[in-house]
């Protein structure tokens, strides 16, 4: 999906109902920056508020998430693609579920295998076995950092107080007790902290 054309369209539809940013946030019971990310083209709105937001700007969520209006015919074969579309953001989350669990199980095994060659092999000389220590610190450090990346980048986690849909910031993200397909965090919505399940789609 095109988010910087949809993001010109939610302007451009706003302006026609002639709200401000100010306005169409209070409606929507967002922040009005979240207004300004989605129409500089640096984020989607949620699932949760596209129909909301459809009935205010008075188009439908096809022409949302084709960032344009459509004429009947235009409107089916659209729909085909922007269904398309959501179909591919979900596998393409989930490879990066897998992804981020074999990254993190690999360098697990390299931590582990660095600092027993480095205890049991007695020949080695202290300076190689220093290195290989360190060697696997980092190798370990390097792969949690990556497997965190992609953990937080794939889907959103959802709020279990009211259901909202968000993807958290990297420091709450980190922060956040893990209990593998929950995470707990603060709902950006309703501000209540919860143990928010793990989605694999916006
Ligand atoms: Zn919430």
């Amino acid at each position: 999906m095109d988010q910087i054309k949809i993001g010109r369209f939610i302007a451009e539809m706003r302006k026609e109902q002639q709200l401000t940013q100010r306005q169409l946030s209070e409606q929507l019971d967002i922040s009005d920056k979240t207004i300004s990310k989605w129409e500089t083209g640096k984020g989607l709105p949620e699932v949760s508020l596209m129909l909301p937001l459809c009935e205010i700007l008075h188009i439908n969520v096809n022409e949302l998430l084709s960032g344009e209006r459509l004429s009947t015919q235009e409107y089916y074969r659209k729909a085909e693609e922007n269904m398309m579309n959501l179909v591919r953001e979900k596998e393409e989350s989930k490879k990066k579920l897998i992804l981020s669990a074999a990254v993190a199980g690999l360098c697990t095994a390299m931590l582990l295998i660095c600092t027993m060659i480095s205890i049991y092999v007695e020949t080695m000389p202290y300076a190689v076995k220093i290195f290989m220590a360190v060697f696997g610190v980092v190798a370990f450090v390097t792969g949690v950092g990556i497997a965190v990346v992609l953990d937080r980048e794939a889907g959103t986690f959802e709020c279990g107080k009211c259901g909202h849909r968000f993807t958290p910031d990297m420091k709450s993200y980190v922060m956040g007790a893990n209990m593998i397909t929950k995470r707990y965090l603060r709902c950006p919505k309703c501000g209540e902290s919860s143990y928010c399940r793990h989605k694999l789609t916006h």
